[in-house]
């Protein structure tokens, strides 16, 4: 099927931020195939105006754990161990699969109404939620981290090594690929360094990709100082984690002895505004990762501890809080953050033909309604996705040339069933019903 959406304004993005005004752009099945200035000649099967609308790449949301979109909101304002072993942990130990998978479609619908296009999750028993993803038809690289025994801490976990493993068989590449299964690290601190060292070769083997937490506070980086001489990125790169491409989410306490292995590595890191804030863990060095040429991609974390999925409200914080923390205007710029959350995101997840509007390249496309007040005048287009637009401006989100939302409505997922099989949940979780 020929799709044409005329009349449009397009942010090509991959580093070219600068609107093509007027402008035509044509999809054929699930790819571009033709962007152009004024009048289409051609036949299509579909003709979207997009008078007053701004289409632009999708968002790619690279550190979410999505079923914990059910406990949105619990335990704001308390301290970070006390937010995650008094509150989180309990409630999450009565979570059953049905709960799992009521979070995971709201964190879908969440996104897809925000126009994200793709995320990286990383959760429990994540082949029993996984499947949401395939029905919504939203891109995903999930993972099944590990949590293995770590004596340092006199903690004892099941392993879930082999079935980290094979949830990654089971699961890569389905839905023609917009499924992807990664490896998954959940920390330094709840593994132990052989059985990191063990599951990082089985990903090599595997030409897999791996996804981890890194330094999101000063307990986890100086704890793993002392507990082992060295920062948690010098641990994972010595025992060869980062000879897989690695996506490290958070980074706040990344040194710049790290910074450097990044780049020699390359290391993704995920940045996530919002929960660093939330949770007081501090600010990623992002200026020193941007000139060492790392090319950093952008999350929302947990709406545990965001309290929601909205990138482009990650992109809005992340423009502002470098420059203020910096004292610096210039600290951080809009069409670096655009590509962070665009291609830079699509890349780190494996997706070389996705995260910008070329021809060629997977119809991941987003419309941005221009006709309200706080987006007009439009006299600096990159400056206005990342300073002034709100997720409830986007009116459409299109993910492999199909349109999985469009002017308020969901078009492969139920809400009605999504609110009805939420409520079950809140009552099993919160009441014990
Ligand atoms: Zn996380």
């Amino acid at each position: 099927m020929k799709t044409i959406f005329t009349n449009a304004m397009i942010l090509p993005g991959a580093g070219n931020w600068t609107p093509l005004k007027n402008a035509y752009l044509v999809i054929d099945g699930d790819r571009i195939v033709e962007i152009g200035s004024d009048v289409y000649h051609g036949v299509a099967d579909r003709t979207i105006d997009c008078s007053r609308k701004l289409l632009m790449p999708g968002l790619y949301n690279l550190h979410s754990h999505t079923p914990m979109s059910i406990l949105r909101g619990i335990g704001s304002g308390l301290p970070l161990q006390e937010w995650l072993f008094d509150r989180m942990f309990p409630l999450e130990a009565r979570m059953n699969a049905d709960d799992m998978r009521v979070g995971c479609r709201l964190a879908i619908a969440e996104m897809l109404s925000g126009g994200v296009v793709s995320v990286s999750d990383m959760y429990h028993h994540t082949a029993e939620y996984v499947q949401e993803f395939l029905d919504s038809g939203m891109k995903a690289n999930v993972c099944f981290p590990i949590m293995d025994d770590n004596p340092s801490q006199g903690q004892s976990r099941v392993s879930r090594f082999d079935a980290s493993v094979d949830f990654v068989r089971q699961f890569d590449g389905l839905n023609n690929g917009r499924l992807k299964a990664d490896f998954g690290i959940h920390a330094e601190y709840t593994n132990s360094p052989e059985g990191i060292a063990r599951y990082g070769a089985v990903c090599r083997d595997m030409n897999g990709r791996m996804q981890l937490h890194l330094s999101e506070t000063a307990a986890e980086h100086e704890g793993c100082k002392q507990r082992y001489g060295k920062t948690p990125a010098r641990f994972f790169a010595d025992l060869g984690v980062f000879e897989n491409p690695t996506v490290a989410a958070h980074c706040v306490f990344a040194e710049a002895a790290d910074i450097e292995l990044f780049a020699e590595k390359g290391v993704v890191p995920a940045h996530n505004p919002s929960s660093n804030m939330k949770l007081g863990s501090g600010v990623m060095p992002i200026r020193a990762m941007f000139d060492a040429g790392l090319r950093v991609a952008l999350g929302t974390d947990s709406s545990a501890s965001n309290n929601n999925q909205n990138m482009l409200e990650e992109l809005h914080l992340a423009a502002m809080i470098h420059c203020g923390f910096n004292h610096s205007a210039t600290a951080v710029h809009a069409a670096e953050l655009l590509d962070a959350a665009t291609i830079n995101g699509a890349l780190a997840q494996g997706r070389s033909d996705c995260g910008a509007l070329k021809s060629g390249y997977k119809a991941d496309l987003i419309a941005i309604d221009l006709n309200r007040p706080h987006l007009k005048p439009n006299l600096d287009c990159a400056a206005l996705v990342a300073y002034s637009a709100q997720a409830a401006d986007v009116s459409m989100t299109m993910i492999d040339g199909e349109i999985v939302y469009r002017d308020g409505r969901f078009l492969t997922i139920d809400t009605d069933r999504l609110d009805a099989d939420l409520d079950a949940s809140l009552k099993r979780v919160f009441q014990g019903g």
